[in-house]
């Protein structure tokens, strides 16, 4: 198609290409010494129990705030922590700075931390869980590891052990996006997951399409009968939180239930019991 609209077309696209690139490489350089800058922060989500009505923990999502360029999404700087192997120190980072934030948190709260692929190829990364769970002094039962499936289709074998390294210690492990990726229910049998996450794709379209509200349904009962606890993603509205009771979901999370917020607000929240006080029946 370029070549029809002639040279001009073309030069524009490579013209574009390089700059794309050498942006992509300008943010990989700033990422570099993102966290010796105290740049990069932590925001907390809830998981509410449906049946406890209460919230039974905050999901960590990584924030870069970028000295020019204000607020970077992780869509886009994970995917470039990820090729430069910068992802590891990184992922440390993320696991001291939760641990040390869930220390201040009541005992029955957890939180979830997020894993790339990448850091599954360090066997270091156990000794690194287990090291800032010991200087936080919080139980591992408190942390779950949140892993998608797409990661267990490159780095399996690795992570396979990793991960039954991390149950041992008693932490656990919780299935992200689940229903995006190939093999879900292999690796559903093959591994012992505390938890499933169904991908906030089905939640938008369960209420409009009647075939995706069916999966829903079926993938509830299938970790009912599997004995895995089910997180629905990405809750936005009353009707999906309703259909999701009837169904019998264990836990919700989106904006609905609350968006991520910083340590210091749910620090607030937890501190005046309103957090609870929201959801009580
Ligand atoms: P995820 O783990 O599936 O996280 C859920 C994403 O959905 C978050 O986006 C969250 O803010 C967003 N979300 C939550 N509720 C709603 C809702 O009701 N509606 C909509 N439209 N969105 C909702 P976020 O924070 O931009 O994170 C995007 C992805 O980046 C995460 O997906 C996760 O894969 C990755 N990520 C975030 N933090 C980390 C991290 O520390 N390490 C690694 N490796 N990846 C991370
Ligand atoms: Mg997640
Ligand atoms: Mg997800
Ligand atoms: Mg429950």
């Amino acid at each position: 198609r370029a070549k029809k609209a002639g040279p001009g077309t073309v030069r524009f696209f490579e013209e574009a290409d390089d700059k794309v690139s050498r942006d992509r490489k300008a943010l990989q350089a700033d990422l570099a010494g993102a966290i010796a800058r105290d740049e990069l922060f932590l925001v907390f989500q809830p998981f509410l129990d449906l049946d406890e009505n209460r919230i039974t923990g905050f999901e960590a999502l990584l924030r870069w705030q970028h000295s020019s360029r204000g607020l970077v999404p992780p869509s886009e700087f994970i995917p470039i922590a990820e090729e430069t192997g910068l992802i590891h120190e990184i992922g440390e980072w993320v696991i001291r700075r939760a641990c040390a934030t869930l220390k201040e948190w009541p005992e029955d709260i957890r939180v979830a931390v997020n894993f790339s692929a990448a850091q599954f190829q360090n066997t270091g990364i156990l000794q690194t869980i287990v090291q800032a769970l010991a200087d936080a002094k919080v139980a591992p039962r408190r942390l779950e590891i949140e892993i998608t499936e797409s990661m267990l289709l490159s780095k399996y074998s690795s992570a396979a052990s990793i991960l039954n390294a991390l149950l041992e210690l008693g932490a656990t492990v919780a299935l992200d996006d689940f229903g995006t990726g190939f093999s879900s229910l292999t690796y559903l049998r093959k591994l012992p997951f505390s938890r499933i996450k169904i991908d906030q794709s089905f939640i938008r379209d369960m209420l409009v399409q009647p075939d995706c509200a069916a999966i829903v349904k079926s993938v509830v009962s299938l970790a009912r009968d599997l004995n895995i606890e089910v997180v629905a993603e990405g809750v936005e509205t009353a009707d999906q939180l309703d259909y999701l009771r009837q169904i019998a979901c264990d836990e919700v999370q989106g904006y609905l239930i609350g968006r991520p917020v910083s340590a210091d607000a749910v620090r607030a929240l937890l501190d005046t019991k309103k957090l609870r006080a929201i959801f009580a029946a």
